[in-house]
């Protein structure tokens, strides 16, 4: 995302945050397009992925993945066909990530994964990921990329 500029946003801003995100990041038919949100507890990740969920033609409601670790979604009307948001704050070893399927979870085509807490997993995300940072600023939110 390195064309992606700091910017101070609002919740109302959320939707203009997304797109310009998904202007910049493209499906691939070889893997998974890696989409890290890093950011404190409220900084705004979930609301982020619901944004981008919505405008992935994603009908289903996003809920925070806490507790399933990653949940997956259908997408329709963009290059993705596939959204998985995942939560990572809960992951203490990467062995955890074995059962989730996480080596053909990273090789699944057309599929948008969006982390938060990467830095949970850091070890296991690939390089080529690309990797944002939200912080709270007052009653608004300064996101960077990486
Ligand atoms: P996280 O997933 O990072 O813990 P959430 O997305 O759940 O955070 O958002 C936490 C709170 O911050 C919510 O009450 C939400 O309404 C608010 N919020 C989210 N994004 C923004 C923003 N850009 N500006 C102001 N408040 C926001
Ligand atoms: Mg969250």
């Amino acid at each position: 995302m390195k064309s992606m500029k700091e910017r101070i946003y609002n919740e109302a801003d959320t939707a203009a945050i997304a797109a310009e995100i998904l202007a910049v990041i493209n499906s691939s038919d070889d893997g998974a397009t890696v989409l890290a949100l890093q950011g404190d507890l409220g900084a705004g990740k979930t609301t982020l992925t619901k944004a981008l969920a919505a405008q992935l033609g994603v009908v289903e409601t996003v809920v925070s993945p806490t507790f399933v670790i990653a949940k997956y979604y259908q997408t329709s009307g963009t290059d993705f066909d596939t959204l998985v948001h995942m939560d990572a704050y809960r992951i203490e070893s990467l062995d955890e990530l074995v059962p989730l399927g996480w080596d053909a979870l990273l090789k699944q085509p057309k599929t948008l994964l969006i982390v938060e807490w990467p830095e949970k997993i850091i070890g296991a995300l690939p390089d080529g990921r690309h990797h944002v940072v939200i912080k709270h600023d007052g009653e608004q939110r300064n996101i960077t990329s990486l």
